[in-house]
């Protein structure tokens, strides 16, 4: 019997759990030829070090049973209860999705995220991935590639928009070898004497450091040294020309302190004695990143006038930065009156615990912490949006509400225009069916079928509603070779000033125009700023009129917009 599992009294559902999906396993054995069920306690082990409830723990265990075993998600209900099953539901659509095809990086991370309503099921998939990667070495070289390539572009991210930085990195440095093993084996050959080199320097600063705190009266809970990770350092040295000598953090000094004013105050002691670089120091705690990450980081001259880098954070804030939202989740279980349950990204209540989350709903209210949001944020909201598949397992997105018709203009012309009926997960529907997101869709069609006008009644898709109209007035044939624009894409350049971003976006919704995307850059010397805002197709009036209100928005220097296909 396992550490971990002991902590949970005979007959408690963990210990249930584990014997369900030891008998459902039964027999069958993972690629090292371990017993499956070795797999699943390995799941609910890493949940379990994240601190998350028992329901998540339970549903970790079981999260393989549907998919592998002869299990029905009604018998998960019986024995477990609807939260447990809703958990192991979501996390085996998650699995269904098939990566690669033409399917889009941003739309499967999207897909993955719409599944995930319950924010548990994401962290269960991620503890998943995280025990596949470290047992990846079983499994057949094309299998390796084809799943680290899935983690480090599916995977990785979502961990990192969590805030959940070291599984993150970890995902990353499993998959690196895999994918890039020339460039691995560079690095580690390479960075293996630097960072010796570094490491034996940081021991010689460390003392120093202990000693400064001491004169400060600044008791550290702890003074350690971070090696930075291969798989960052090589895209750093990627945008840095491969060059070692423009990289300086390969071993950071990592500070962690009792509270916040100890934070400040080790700094200032630092910053007496040593004296910091410009531009490298960064108050992550007055301005937390988007996923939510806090600490002070600073770069100086220290020992020998050699460049360091040194981290300063309180003890919460290296837990929240090592496990991001599970560590808020543990958090909030210890209080009592908080609402257990996240029932949705939306319906987060605690913003203060919960900053990412807080970010990602205002992200289009505008935002002060520009790169770094851009970097970590991408996702545009899915609560509008809908997620379904084709038989071949391409993601198609559409508008919420969306019909087989609508499915099959997005796949051609033709295709919406001779559909006679669907089938949405194996079963015959209506033409005007809801879908939703993980819907696998396989239209029928019939050779010289025409479209009925009636259609324009329940279709939601701008594109097929255009294919329609124009069939109805007889402008079919002309329309169906070149493709309709499906949105509009507005370019706005103006002054770097606070809020600029937020009135431009404002700007929509003023007008009540639904944005898809927002983009926003700036320029080197960070003196102007671009903001890009992709909707859905809008006449040309509004586009006009969109133009004009932007033109009047304070620091605007230039506008324009295209047609996005
Ligand atoms: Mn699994």
């Amino acid at each position: 019997m396992l550490n971990w599992l002991e902590k949970y009294p005979k007959n408690s559902p963990v210990r249930r759990a584990f014997a369900f999906a030891e008998e459902a396993h039964k027999g069958t054995t993972r690629a090292s030829g371990a017993p499956y069920i070795t797999h699943c306690l390995a799941v609910g082990e890493i949940l379990n070090n994240w601190k998350l409830d028992e329901s998540s723990i339970v549903a970790a265990v079981l999260h393989d049973t549907i998919e592998d075993t002869k299990t029905l998600l009604s018998d998960i209900r019986k024995e477990f209860g609807e939260e447990v099953a809703e958990l192991v539901d979501g996390v085996t659509k998650i699995t269904k999705i098939k990566y690669g095809g033409n399917n889009d990086v941003e739309n499967l991370r999207k897909l993955v995220l719409s599944f995930s309503k319950d924010i548990r099921v994401i962290l269960i998939k991620l503890a998943d991935r995280l025990h596949n990667m470290r047992t990846i070495e079983f499994k057949l070289p094309e299998k390796r590639t084809e799943i680290s390539r899935e983690t480090v572009e599916i995977y990785a991210p979502i961990a990192y928009r969590l805030g959940m930085q070291k599984i993150s990195g970890e995902l990353e440095d499993l998959a690196f070898p895999y994918l890039y093993p020339d460039e691995y084996a560079w690095l580690v050959k390479n960075v293996k004497e630097k960072y010796d080199e570094r490491a034996t320097y940081a021991d010689k600063l460390k003392p120093l450091i202990t000693q400064i705190l001491k004169d400060a009266r600044i008791k550290p809970s702890s003074i350690d040294l971070r090696a930075k990770r291969y798989y960052s350092l090589y895209k750093k040295l990627i945008r840095y020309d491969m060059d070692f000598e423009k990289i300086y953090d390969f071993v950071a000094i990592r500070i962690i302190v009792k509270n916040i004013h100890d934070c400040y105050a080790v700094l200032g002691a630092i910053h007496k004695h040593w004296t910091p670089i410009p531009g490298r120091f960064k108050d992550y705690i007055a301005l937390p990143k988007p996923n939510g990450y806090r600490s002070l980081h600073t770069t100086v001259l220290a020992l020998d006038n050699k460049i360091t880098e040194i981290q300063i954070r309180t003890k919460e804030m290296h837990e929240e930065d090592e496990f991001g939202v599970a560590a808020h989740w543990a958090y909030q279980q210890v209080k009592k009156d908080t609402p257990k349950k996240m029932d949705s990204w939306k319906g987060v209540k605690n913003k203060k615990e919960l900053l990412w989350v807080e970010q990602l709903r205002n992200w289009q209210k505008g935002f002060r912490n520009r790169e770094d949001f851009l970097d970590s944020i991408k996702v545009d909201f899915f609560k509008d949006r809908i997620f379904v598949m084709t038989p071949r397992n391409d993601v198609i997105d559409l508008p919420a509400g969306s019909t087989p018709i609508d499915f099959a203009y997005n796949i051609h012309s033709d295709v919406g225009n001779q559909c006679i009926g669907a089938k949405v997960n194996g079963k015959i529907v209506p033409i005007d069916h809801e879908l939703f997101s993980g819907d696998v869709v396989e239209i029928l069609t019939q050779k010289g079928k025409k479209p009925s006008v009636d259609w324009l009644r329940f279709v939601k898709s701008s594109m097929a509603k255009k294919y329609i109209r124009n069939f109805a007035r007889g402008k079919n044939a002309k329309l169906q070779k070149s493709v309709p624009p499906s949105g509009v894409e507005f370019r706005a350049v103006g002054l770097n000033r606070p809020n600029y971003a937020r009135d431009i976006t404002n700007a929509f919704s003023d007008a009540k125009i639904g944005i898809l995307i927002t983009n926003v850059q700036s320029d080197n010397s960070s003196a102007f700023i671009t903001v890009n805002v992709k909707c859905g197709n809008i006449s040309h009036e509004k586009i006009e009129k969109m133009l004009v209100k932007i033109k009047s928005i304070q620091g605007i220097k230039e506008v324009n917009f295209k047609h996005t296909r």
